[in-house]
């Protein structure tokens, strides 16, 4: 039985199965954290892959059930744990040692994705399973209907690779909508760097705070606490018609202007 509200779909398409761990790739010496492990579908390919797994499950049965099917792994370790609260720095404070991987539950998809970036040192690569939507809006870059937030934030830490498509059938339950798979790699060398990493947020966060109104509006507070006067946008523009490049900027420049006026 599936229980909905951990968001529980198992995967039993053995076709899938093996497409999402050849895209893992997993191998002995590399430390792979499996989100949501379930029923396992992908747990035991990766820990037969010889890599050392550290799972994270919030459901008691399944963690239960996990501990006991993999207690000869001296590889396996489970965590009954909720992923949004786990702190992957004790797993390991090396920066890109970790590789992150699950098929998440999608009610959460988007918490678990901020939670996850916010240790990006610490990551070499990502490989979830997601609403096919929530994949789009990851890779959106301006002009693209899903554009906003959640890809920007996406592409400021990593490159947003989209795999491939994978049906409902392929799941048990069967979700109602279509899942993909995407590929997240924290960036090692940025272009685009903001000098306050919590003013980028803000700004990304106040633009797309109201869509449908010009920049000049929704960046109202931002202007008059900081003090900027020149900024190196047009602010008759909408937010989607930003780039990421273009929000680095921007956010740099209230930066600046805000170091000015403490002056
Ligand atoms: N990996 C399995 C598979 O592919 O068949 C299960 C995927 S299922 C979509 C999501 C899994 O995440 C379930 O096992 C669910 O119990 C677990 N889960 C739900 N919320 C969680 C949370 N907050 N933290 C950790 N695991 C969670």
């Amino acid at each position: 039985r599936a229980r909905k509200r951990f968001g529980q779909n198992f995967l039993h398409d053995a076709n899938i199965i093996q497409r999402i761990v050849s895209a893992i790739n997993p191998a002995a010496g590399q430390h792979i954290v499996e989100i949501g492990p379930g029923q396992a579908a992908l747990t035991t390919p990766l820990v037969e892959s010889g890599a050392r797994v550290d799972a994270i499950e919030l459901d008691r049965d399944l963690a239960a059930w996990l501990s006991s099917h993999f207690a000869s792994a001296s590889n396996f370790r489970l965590h009954q744990s909720d992923v949004l609260k786990f702190d992957l720095s004790t797993l390991s404070e090396e920066p890109r040692s970790l590789r992150i991987v699950g098929n998440l539950p999608y009610n959460i998809s988007t918490p678990c994705i901020f939670h996850l970036l916010s240790y990006a040192p610490l990551i070499d690569d990502m490989l979830f399973m997601l609403q096919l939507e929530v994949v789009q809006r990851l890779a959106a870059v301006s002009g693209d209907p899903q554009y906003g937030r959640l890809g920007i934030m996406a592409q400021y830490h990593c490159q947003v690779d989209h795999l491939f498509d994978v049906p409902p059938g392929a799941f048990r339950p069967a979700p109602k909508v279509t899942s993909a798979i995407v590929r997240l790699r924290p960036l090692r060398d940025r272009i685009h760097v903001a000098r306050d990493e919590a003013l980028f947020q803000r700004v990304v966060r106040d633009a797309f705070s109201q869509r449908r109104k010009t920049l000049r509006n929704v960046l109202k507070p931002l202007i008059k606490e900081t003090g900027a006067t020149e900024l190196p946008v047009d602010l008759s523009l909408r937010p989607e018609n930003l780039s990421l490049a273009d929000y680095t900027g921007l956010s740099n420049a209230f930066y600046e202007a805000r170091k000015n006026t403490q002056e």
